[in-house]
């Protein structure tokens, strides 16, 4: 224990007290381009070794620096080999992660260039662990709005302004030289995609501005922005009126918002659930509403391009008998199995099938004449009689075909090719008819 005085200490005292708080003290002989570590502490014993070469040193430092973040660290230039020369005292904060998934450490660098020794004095130091948790949080907290929030922006409409807008404390980048708000938007366009274009235009319209935001309001809209790297994501374009106070003012922010993941995962539950209202639950092929859809449709559009268009509906023999004499569920199991057998027939063809209603389906054939679709109605109907069904029975089953005909209504044609089916029924069933 010192009996020292602090008013009497002399600079080895404070260089004694000094080398006791900092955690390294590295001298670098510039000429040799080898260091050696006076002090060397903690974490820092295992990070590098009592001597070797500066170059390894700084590539070590490189190696554990945190980089999670796309962009470069500031700071960065100066450990560059060609840069590795300071020529003046340096100071940063670093950030180092010595074993990967741990939180990083806050390390304050220093660097003194001993000019006239031709070497550097390196001292490093953790910040404690009060500061580094800050640090840690702010950093968390950048991540996290550099994520979502991809940029924002300053615009005055009177003066024709805009400033980039560093958010609150946590930004380190500095505000932008000042860009003309309607350039600005001329040069935004080009990133938006193709299809929201126009709508970009028509909302970030310095009047459309002026006009629908009174002071305070905000609104957004969604639409696809190339990123930096030139990929198109999902933002949300937000804009909002800043209250000033006078109505003569027309200031706003304006934020682009990453909404991406959610976007594109609500895409896909979307896609599911109308996937879901146009199928038939029990057997998989469209629902009633689907096919009369895609009948009502064809036949309308069959109209204007004058393209063959045939149907058939298709009706399952004695189906109650399967229900009668094995019950409801292995009913319910054939139906399933059947449309799958019709369903595979039809796999290469342009054809939409349909459950019309309990054992009865419909197939709108598209492209194919009368003859082409009996023929195909024929193959459906020998591969069904084929095909196993649940408790290895067999079903046949009836069609009637239809081809589309000048100036045929829907109407028109179900009821020809319901008296085909009817004509198939009475004949003996497991046969096809042509309407
Ligand atoms: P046909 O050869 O004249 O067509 O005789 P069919 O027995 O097939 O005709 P019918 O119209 O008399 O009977 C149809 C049966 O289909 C009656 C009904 O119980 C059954 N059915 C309708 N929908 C379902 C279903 O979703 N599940 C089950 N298991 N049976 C169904
Ligand atoms: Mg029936
Ligand atoms: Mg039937």
């Amino acid at each position: 224990m010192s009996t020292v005085k602090p008013a009497q200490y002399t600079s080895e005292d404070v260089i004694r007290l000094f080398s006791k708080l900092v955690d390294v003290i590295i001298v670098v002989d510039k000429t040799t381009e080898k260091y050696r570590a006076v002090i060397r502490r903690g974490m820092f014993e295992t990070l590098f070794d009592e001597e070797g070469d500066y170059n390894e040193l700084i590539s070590t430092l490189l190696i554990h620096l945190n980089t999670t973040s796309e962009k470069l660290p500031e700071g960065y230039q100066a450990f560059l080999p060609n840069y590795g020369t300071f020529t003046t005292k340096y100071s940063k904060k670093l950030k180092l992660v010595i074993n990967e998934g741990e939180q990083p450490h806050i390390v304050q660098l220093m660097v003194y260039p001993l000019v006239e020794e031709d070497a550097y004095m390196l001292i490093m130091d953790e910040l404690d662990s009060n500061e580094s948790e800050q640090e840690n949080q702010t950093y968390r907290k950048v991540e996290t709005i550099e994520k979502t929030f991809l940029f924002s922006m300053y615009i005055d409409l009177v003066e024709d302004t805009t400033g980039s807008l560093n958010i609150s404390e946590i930004s380190e980048d500095e505000v932008q030289a000042e860009l003309k708000y309607t350039d600005w938007r001329n040069m935004i366009v080009n990133v938006i995609g193709k299809d929201d274009q126009a709508l970009f235009l028509e909302r970030s319209d310095p009047e459309y501005l002026k006009k629908m935001f009174t002071p305070g309001r905000t609104s957004s809209f969604d639409c696809l922005m190339q990123n930096l790297e030139g990929v198109y994501i999902w933002v949300k374009l937000i804009f909002s009126r800043i209250e000033t106070g006078d109505p003569d003012d027309y200031k706003y922010v304006f934020m682009v918002q990453n909404i991406h993941e959610e976007a594109t995962a609500m895409f896909s539950s979307l896609k599911k659930l109308s996937e879901m209202a146009l199928t038939d639950s029990l057997t998989g092929v469209f629902n009633r509403g689907k096919i009369e859809t895609s009948v009502k449709n064809a036949v309308k559009e069959w109209g204007a391009q004058k393209n063959p268009l045939s149907m058939m509906i298709i009706d399952i023999d004695h189906f109650k008998s399967v229900n009668d004499e094995h019950g409801h569920a292995v009913g319910d199991k054939t139906l399933k199995r059947f449309a799958h057998v019709i369903s595979d027939c039809l796999k290469e063809e342009k054809a939409d099938i349909g459950r019309w209603g309990g054992e009865e389906f419909v197939v709108v054939y598209y492209d194919k004449t009368l003859e082409e679709a009996v023929d195909m109605a024929e193959k459906l109907r020998a591969t069904v009689a084929e095909s196993p069904m649940p408790n290895a029975k067999k079903v046949t089953c009836s069609i009637g075909v239809a081809q589309v005909k000048e100036n045929d209504k829907f109407e028109d044609v179900f009821e020809r090719m319901d008296k085909a089916l009817y004509a198939a029924k009475s004949g003996g069933r497991n046969k096809v008819v042509a309407g």
